[in-house]
């Protein structure tokens, strides 16, 4: 017998047929013997039309009254499986965030998690009730008022949960399969993984694939939580994220990530003297813009340098305005460009392998990509091109390091 945790995100639980069918699978789990602990999002929409609702009514909304609305989808959704659970004749109860206590920091629409008093739902689940936690809400106990853990959250909560029941897995059921090689709507040919580490699966997440919250596979890797990301509609097994040691096989390259929202800023003929990164990085700290690739190049004669860093999106006209306002900073000439795209290959073998960024540059090449930026770090190369050549790029990639499917 083992102590599970079942997570199900929005499309799982869209309507009260995909709550049969969930509940169904929790069945199937109690029925093997299991102790089960269920955490479950929003019905698929809910979130957004509650956060429209809010906007609607007050745009500089008080943080704290969007949590109280923001919230109520998770409760909906947990009083429902509990109701399901019951009248197919298994012992189940729902579980607010304030009731566990899940308790969070303040910082209301992102909330941090303290600690979880799982004392009480323990005792449930040794008296076989299943346990069906909402998602994505905890408490504060600074001001006693219901948090919420920011979107997508319901991935953290059941990874949290996971790990302070010591729970044998956390089983994280969505609407894919598992976690792809890349995105498998850009490439027909992706690959579902096996098994991915911690640590490339954090890469992934924070570049965009979206199929876990980036905070949980925190989480998750600090508290040593296996996950797995599978498929609610599809009985097979999904993608196990686990510690490297679990993995024999270790890739080179374990998938390709493409993020959309880089933006590209170029500082032409900026000075080249001591102190001047600090007089453009610091203003850009100072205003909260993360700046992420950067590359410098000097001239001929030594006397000037272009500069040329990446921004997010979101913030280019920002960063831009900042750089005008800061009298420090002398150049000829200031270039923004969104239109570009970052592509990252990622794997930990990368670590024992050279050529990595050759085999990257390679692919590029044959196909006449030009590249404007490049970073690395241990486990990932970056670069940075037009936006135009996304798919191209991606595709390429994906065959160069032998991610193809077979046809
Ligand atoms: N319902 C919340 C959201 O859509 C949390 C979640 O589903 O993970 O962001
Ligand atoms: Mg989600």
């Amino acid at each position: 017998m083992a102590r599970i945790v079942m997570k199900f995100g929005g499309t799982s639980v869209a309507d009260i047929d995909r709550i049969r069918n969930v509940a169904n699978r929790v069945k199937k789990e109690v029925d093997a013997g299991n102790q089960v602990a269920v955490v479950v999002s929003a019905m698929a929409g809910t979130t957004d039309q509650l956060v429209n609702w809010v906007n609607e009514a007050s745009p500089l909304h008080d943080a704290r009254e969007y949590d109280t609305v923001v919230a109520a989808g998770e409760q909906i959704t947990s009083g429902l499986l509990a109701l399901t659970l019951q009248d197919m004749g298994i012992a189940a109860r729902s579980w607010l965030g304030w009731q566990i206590p899940f308790k969070t920091d303040n910082v209301h629409g992102a909330a941090r998690i303290k600690e979880i008093d799982t004392a009480k739902m323990a005792q449930r689940l040794d008296e076989n009730v299943v346990c069906v936690m909402a998602g994505f809400q905890g408490i504060s106990e600074e001001d006693n008022r219901i948090t919420t853990l920011g979107r997508g959250g319901s991935d953290t909560s059941a990874v949290a949960l996971a790990a302070a029941l010591d729970a044998e897995r956390c089983d994280i059921y969505t609407d894919v399969e598992g976690v792809y090689t890349t995105d498998p709507r850009m490439v027909p040919r992706a690959r579902k993984l096996d098994k991915i580490t911690y640590e490339e699966m954090l890469e992934m997440a924070s570049l965009g694939a979206k199929v876990l919250q980036t905070r949980s596979v925190a989480m998750a890797m600090n508290h040593n939580v296996r996950v797995q990301v599978l498929s609610s509609f599809a009985e097979k097994p999904g993608t196990l994220v686990v510690d490297e040691d679990e993995i024999v096989e270790k890739q080179v390259v374990s998938g390709i990530a493409y993020s959309n929202n880089e933006a590209k800023i170029t500082l032409v003929g900026v000075e080249n003297t001591p102190g001047v990164a600090s007089e453009i990085f610091g203003p850009l700290s100072a205003g909260n813009i993360n700046v992420d690739m950067i590359v410098q190049n000097i001239s001929e004669d030594g006397l000037k340098t272009d500069v040329t860093f990446t921004v997010p999106a979101a913030d280019l006209d920002k960063a831009q305005d900042v750089l005008k306002a800061a009298d420090a900073v002398k150049y000829d000439s200031l270039i923004g460009d969104s239109d570009v795209v970052k592509i990252s290959v990622i794997g930990v073998g990368m670590r024992s392998h050279a050529g990595v960024a050759a085999t990257m540059f390679h692919a590029l090449a044959e196909k006449g990509i030009n590249i404007h930026v490049i970073s690395t770090s241990e486990i990932k190369v970056s670069v940075l091109i037009d936006a135009a050549y996304t798919e191209l790029a991606v595709r390429s990639l994906h065959t160069a390091y032998g991610l193809d499917a077979e046809e």
